[in-house]
């Protein structure tokens, strides 16, 4: 699995779940969308209503789950949780939000992979606590209105243009997740290496953040992967030496890329001499689907200056060809 997916091995899963802050005052970085945010919760418990819907973007691993969680404890209200992919029906829809109970929070992850059906019975959700459900089929179908107790919807995508206009037009407010800085990582860090009881200085956290791609679930994931390397190589003191040793041997190179990243990279120099090439056709390059390219490896090489997107298609900089020990030939650079 890509290093920033939330993954399937259980233990991961549950350090994560054990990481995660409990309240926007332990929530690392994000200052903007944090103090928008707050406003929106005070605002709406001093009204004594259930706040208005959120929608979250930005890239996987940021917090979008996690302030999710954070919503419902500052509102002191349960979370439901749910996901795009796995609203294929309209129907699906229909059981939660019927479920919910007053002032629930619902979050829907991945909310731009929902069926069309579904998404339309979403907006009037959304809009009137109302849906219409369907009964029977053909001319004698018959739509039964169904009031809905007020709740929030908390929706996260990789990015809020995936999403249709009518759908993002109906959040209340819309908070943009950006990658966090070395210093904040540094601070993510400190704070799961004391929950994992483990030792390890300044230099080796400033090494462990550096190559966290800005992202505080790679960060995480990273620091657990030193932990197993100190654990067998017998380290009670974590330095900056140990960590770029274990980090070196997962294949984190010094500017935080992964496997993905450089295979991106190194397809749009080899393949296709640094670009302009096509989103789909270098998603076949590398092997993966277009999303993941375009969601999970792109915005992080764009922001470190090694693609950039044109309207012709992907390029390589030369920051990329660099990266990667060659050199740019001047009939590219010109
Ligand atoms: P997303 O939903 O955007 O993919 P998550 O909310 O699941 O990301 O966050 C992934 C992990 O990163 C969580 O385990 C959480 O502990 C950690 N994390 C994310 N954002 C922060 C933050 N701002 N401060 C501290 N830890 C964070």
């Amino acid at each position: 699995a890509p290093l920033v997916s939330a993954g399937s091995d259980p233990e991961d899963r549950a350090v994560e779940a054990a990481l995660r802050p409990k309240n926007l005052d332990d929530f690392v970085g994000q200052k903007r969308v944090r103090r928008q945010l707050s406003l929106v919760l005070e605002a709406s418990r001093l009204r004594g209503r259930s706040a208005d819907h959120v929608l979250l973007s930005g890239p996987p691993g940021l917090g979008k789950t996690t302030l999710a969680m954070i919503i419902a404890a500052e509102m002191n209200a349960p979370l439901r949780i749910s996901s795009g992919p796995a609203i294929q029906h309209a129907g699906d829809l229909a059981a939660i939000l019927s479920s919910l109970t007053e002032g629930e929070v619902l979050f829907l992850d991945e909310i731009h992979r929902m069926s069309r059906p579904a998404e339309e019975m979403l907006y009037m959700a959304m809009e009137d606590f109302r849906v219409d459900i369907v009964v029977g089929k053909g001319p004698g179908a018959t739509a039964i209105p169904l009031d809905l107790p007020p709740f929030t919807l908390v929706g996260a995508t990789t990015r809020a243009g995936l999403l249709p206009g009518p759908l993002r037009d109906r959040f209340g407010f819309t908070g943009h997740l950006e990658f966090y800085s070395t210093e904040e990582l540094e601070l993510v860090l400190r704070r799961s290496a004391m929950l994992m009881d483990m030792k390890v200085n300044s230099a080796a956290f400033a090494e462990i953040a550096g190559r966290s791609r800005g992202t505080p679930r790679i960060a995480n994931r990273l620091l657990r992967r030193v932990r197993d390397w100190a654990l067998v190589h017998g380290i009670d003191l974590i330095d900056a030496g140990s960590a770029g040793a274990a980090l070196d041997m997962y294949e984190v190179d010094e500017k935080g890329l992964d496997r993905l990243d450089r295979s991106v990279l190194t397809a749009l120099i080899t393949k296709f001499n640094g670009g302009p090439v096509g989103l789909s056709t270098l998603a076949i390059a590398v092997g993966e689907e277009p999303e993941t390219v375009e969601t999970v490896a792109e915005p992080y090489l764009v922001r470190e200056g090694m693609l950039g997107r044109t309207p012709r298609g992907r390029i390589a900089t030369a920051a990329a060809w660099h990266h990667l020990g060659l050199v740019m030939p001047p009939s590219v650079a010109a």
